[in-house]
């Protein structure tokens, strides 16, 4: 993949890394995951604030300048590797950041949700309308499947957007900075497959201009959905709660 295509436009501006670093790490962290570290600016403010930091970049250009620039830094790991194929989860609990490459930020950020409570946080600098996507609020435009999916994860917060002058080269778009931090929303919610729940929500999504009960009516049948007023909605209407409720009465 050409150097455009891995989305390397590195963050320069000393006051947005060190604002990233510490969303990253409000405290000190035993670990922190960085995915593509790029030539290693937030890495370095990384290390002021955690014991050790596994950074996992595809570019081996890159990997081959930060094993130089880091060559006295027994804290750091570097992994020469795609973020996607790599399990995140075998050093253990940890914080993950990273100003994500904009190709991937949407799988990365599900590779990371999929950790779970090994997850203490994540911090991602992401474009402005993937950020906006994982924060919506329900009857909003960017309100949708990735949405309820995160939020169902993870409580998710905007913190700051980042202006394109702060990267080399400048991207096309804003950035914003997004934080996740878990949460046990099916234990709360009383569902007890979470898989299914959201197979169940991403159908309901399935033509976000139909309504619910148009996109579910191949899987459950017409007869099951009538009593139910909730299915005559879209989906970008519903609450998380109103899913879980009317996937309840729907499978009982
Ligand atoms: N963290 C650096 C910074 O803020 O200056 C670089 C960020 S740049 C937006 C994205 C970085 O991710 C690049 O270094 C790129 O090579 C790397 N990258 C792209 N795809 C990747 C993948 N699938 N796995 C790991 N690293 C990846």
């Amino acid at each position: 993949m050409s150097r455009q295509r891995l989305g390397q436009h590195f963050l320069i501006q000393g006051s947005a890394l060190h604002r990233v670093a510490s969303a990253a790490c409000p405290d000190h962290e035993p670990l922190v995951i960085e995915i593509g570290p790029g030539r290693g600016a937030l890495t370095e403010r990384l290390l002021d604030r955690a014991d050790r930091v596994v950074a996992i970049e595809i570019d081996s250009q890159l990997v081959q300048f930060l094993r130089e620039k880091f060559r006295d830094e027994p804290r750091l790991t570097l992994i020469q590797a795609d973020a996607l194929e790599t399990d995140l989860g075998q050093w253990g609990d940890a914080a993950v950041a990273g100003n994500l490459p904009y190709y991937a930020a949407t799988p990365i950020i599900e590779k990371t949700l999929a950790l779970g409570a090994r997850l203490r946080r994540a911090v991602f600098l992401v474009q402005k309308e993937v950020a906006a996507r994982l924060a919506a609020r329900p009857g909003t435009r960017d309100y949708g499947y990735l949405t309820v999916k995160t939020q169902f994860l993870a409580e998710v917060k905007a913190l700051f957007d980042v202006r394109p002058s702060a990267f080399r080269p400048p991207p096309k778009v804003d950035s914003t900075l997004v934080r996740l931090e878990p949460h046990d929303r099916a234990a709360e919610l009383g569902i007890a497959g979470p898989a299914q729940f959201l197979a169940f929500t991403s159908l309901c999504f399935r033509q976000k201009r139909k309504t619910i009960r148009n996109n579910l009516a191949a899987t459950y049948g017409k007869d099951a959905l009538s009593g139910l007023p909730e299915s005559g909605k879209r989906a970008e209407e519903l609450t998380l709660e109103q899913f879980a409720d009317l996937y309840h009465r729907l499978i009982s």
